[in-house]
């Protein structure tokens, strides 16, 4: 069979559907094509704290249907002691199978979207050295021959399309830290939703509220702990146990499904386009899952892309519009790589004199009249790795006219 499309999308989920639904917002005659069938999951914890992008793609109000509660807190423990606040915007945390399956189904109610799934994309066909299209099978063997004037490769962080136009790598760090997590039904809730993240012994847990009365607990250990922890998955809930409040919250709680994991996830950008191709997504960009950002990069990749090719329709030069697109999508991501590469590399344990230290603060609200309004100084001073840990306590210090001017 033979197929001829204006864009195919190799790969369905967050990244491939997003840029199909603002394609086929402008009328263009677009082909997904996933190996996958939908609705499914894939590996991820689905912590989403930029829900914006959900309105902007129609798709907002289905998602919170499903009676996901509205995150707005977020508190972090060192020890037996914690911190936490309100966050400005907030987070919702969909299970992948339903939050890809919504984005997908807006996908195909434009007229000129159309998807293949349970189709694997096996090659690329060129004229010369431009992509002009793709080969795909099903697993009865049948194959689909797909023209298009644009292949785009949204197709995850271990990607064919990147692999077969040899897209290089940049920033690369390879994977940092073991993650596992699973669904807890019953876990005692706090008063409000809140993210809760446990920084102990050099582990992160994470603590998601989904529905009321679910929870997605991660997990990410130290190197040398994958091989145990994936032999024993108990050791998943004795670790649970003991941070701080977890022994009595999880009493009446049950896992639903099994302890998931992963050895640890690629860290790099890769060139994001080429004659006749274009990567979005893990496949231009993957990162450990700790900040939870995967899935808004992807959501944004999606934007700037469609911007770009409008700017493409109007007359110009695809070489133009991709370094554009390339400079944008850096900008964006680049703090964001940052901050995740800085955070899951701080393994250490917290010494007993800083625990002390943490706890003797967080208990003295007197400490805290002396200590905020030298806090944007302090940070700044401490803060030339990441210059964009200090933009951020530096705008809230000064929206209450604290810090140096
Ligand atoms: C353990 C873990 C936890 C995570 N937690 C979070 C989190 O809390 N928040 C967050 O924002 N992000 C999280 N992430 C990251 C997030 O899951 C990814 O950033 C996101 O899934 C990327 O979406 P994507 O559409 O680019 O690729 P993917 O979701 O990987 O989808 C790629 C698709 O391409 C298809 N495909 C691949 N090759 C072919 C082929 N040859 N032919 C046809 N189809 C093909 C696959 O079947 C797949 O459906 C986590 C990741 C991991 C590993």
């Amino acid at each position: 069979m033979e197929k001829h499309v204006g864009v195919v999308i190799i790969g369905a989920r967050v990244a491939g559907a997003s840029l199909a639904i603002l394609l086929g917002k402008k009328g263009k005659r677009v082909l997904l094509i996933d190996k996958a069938s939908f609705p499914s999951d894939t590996l991820s914890t689905h912590h989403m704290s930029h829900v914006n992008y959900l309105g902007k793609l129609g798709v907002l109000e289905e998602v919170e249907a499903k009676g996901l509660r509205k995150i707005n807190r977020m508190r972090t423990y060192i020890g037996d002691s914690f911190v936490e606040g309100p966050r400005d915007s907030y987070t919702l945390i969909p299970r992948r199978s339903y939050l890809d399956h919504i984005l997908l189904s807006k996908a195909c109610s434009y007229d000129g979207v159309e998807l293949l799934a349970q189709w694997s994309v096996r090659r690329l066909l060129y004229d010369n050295d431009q992509v002009i299209g793709v080969k795909a099978v099903d697993s009865s063997g049948e194959s689909q021959t797909v023209y298009a004037s644009l292949v785009v490769g949204a197709d995850g962080k271990h990607s064919n399309i990147a692999e077969w136009v040899q897209a290089g790598k940049y920033g690369e760090h390879s994977p940092l830290r073991p993650v596992f997590y699973g669904y807890y039904h019953g876990i005692e809730p706090l008063l409000e939703p809140t993210t809760e993240i446990f920084l102990k012994e050099g582990r992160i847990g994470f603590l998601f509220p989904m529905e009321p009365g679910v929870d997605c607990l991660g997990l990410e250990v130290h190197p040398d702990e994958f091989r145990e922890f994936a032999k024993n998955p108990a050791k998943f809930e004795e670790t649970y146990q003991t941070f701080y409040g977890m022994k009595r919250r999880l009493k009446d709680a049950s896992l639903h499904g099994r302890i998931i994991g992963t050895p640890g996830v690629p860290n790099f950008f890769r060139e994001p386009a080429g004659k006749g191709w274009v990567l979005i997504g893990d496949a231009a960009h993957s990162k450990d899952p700790s900040t939870g950002l995967g899935i808004n990069d992807a959501f944004m990749q999606s934007f700037l892309l469609a911007e770009a090719i409008q700017k493409h329709d109007e007359g110009a030069t695809w070489e133009e519009v991709m370094a554009q697109f390339k400079v944008k999508r850096d900008d964006q991501l680049m703090p964001g790589y940052r901050l995740t590469l800085d955070y899951i590399q701080s393994m250490r344990s917290w010494s007993k004199d800083e625990q002390a230290l943490f706890q003797a603060m967080a208990a003295n609200p007197m400490v805290w009249n002396k200590v905020i309004p030298h806090l944007p100084d302090l940070l700044k001073e401490h803060s030339a790795n990441v210059p964009e840990l200090y933009g951020s306590v530096e705008g809230e210090a000064k929206n209450f006219g604290l810090g140096k001017e």
